[in-house]
């Protein structure tokens, strides 16, 4: 039977698009609530999803490989950084961390906003590949990098201590990290201070929303 083009269009829907998918940046000192918030935006926006990054860190509790992170030992890791497979990669709080290429690429080119949860020094690295892109390019486009404080270095370390995830040593380490990470808040786009959730969770939102184009 011969179909009109009417038909063909009726049947075959195109799959909805975002007009800029866009490549969602979030970094924050550990411990600060960035997962908290982030796993919040991912839950009421199907259309944003994780880049699952690699490490060579040991998973913590209830962390599955795929899902998490890649888990990789340090052998595996150098050898894709060898293939030149990294976006980016860095080394953080004594553990490589990296994004794959193909991980951003996949998500945007199925039509999803990525949300990365990545350190300073990654980011360091995503804007200075940025330059190199034509400004149309759609990683370029769409990248929004945002950074998240906590409201003081005293509830950091409550909330790391809190959390009841990481041995004394790793939240030392991590603590002396962060003052760091914050030297280097300026040069994201947009701050975000995550002292009250539900008003950190709106500023995110909005942030997010703008630049999909929804306000
Ligand atoms: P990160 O991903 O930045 O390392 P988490 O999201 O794991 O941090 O949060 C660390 C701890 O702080 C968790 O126990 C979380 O419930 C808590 N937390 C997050 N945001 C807030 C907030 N605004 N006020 C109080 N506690 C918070
Ligand atoms: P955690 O061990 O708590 O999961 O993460 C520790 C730090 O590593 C966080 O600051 C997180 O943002 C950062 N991180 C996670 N994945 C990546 C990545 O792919 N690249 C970089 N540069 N940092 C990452």
């Amino acid at each position: 039977m011969e179909m009109s083009p009417h038909q063909l269009i009726q049947e075959q829907p195109p799959k909805p698009r975002p007009a800029r998918p866009l490549m969602i940046v979030v970094s924050a000192p550990s411990g600060c609530g960035k997962s908290t918030l982030c796993n919040r935006l991912v839950d009421e926006f199907p259309n944003i999803v994780y880049s699952v990054s690699c490490t060579t860190r040991e998973p913590r509790g209830g962390e599955t490989d795929g899902v998490d992170y890649f888990f990789l030992s340090k052998k595996e890791f150098k050898e894709r950084i060898k293939n030149g497979e990294f976006m980016e990669h860095a080394k953080v709080h004594g553990n490589f961390y990296g994004t794959l290429e193909d991980t951003i690429l996949f998500a945007m080119e199925e039509g999803k906003h990525v949300l990365l949860d990545i350190d300073v020094q990654g980011v360091k690295q995503i804007r200075e590949s940025l330059v190199r892109l034509d400004p149309r390019h759609p990683i370029r486009r769409g990248f929004t990098d945002i950074f998240i404080s906590p409201p003081s270095m005293e509830e950091l370390e409550r909330r790391l201590r809190g959390r009841g995830t990481d041995s004394d040593e790793v939240i030392k380490k991590r603590l002396e990290n962060a003052a760091g990470e914050m030297a280097l808040a300026s040069e994201y786009s947009f701050q975000i201070v995550n002292d009250d959730l539900e008003h950190a969770y709106h500023d995110l939102k909005t942030v997010i929303l703008s630049g999909m184009g929804l306000t």
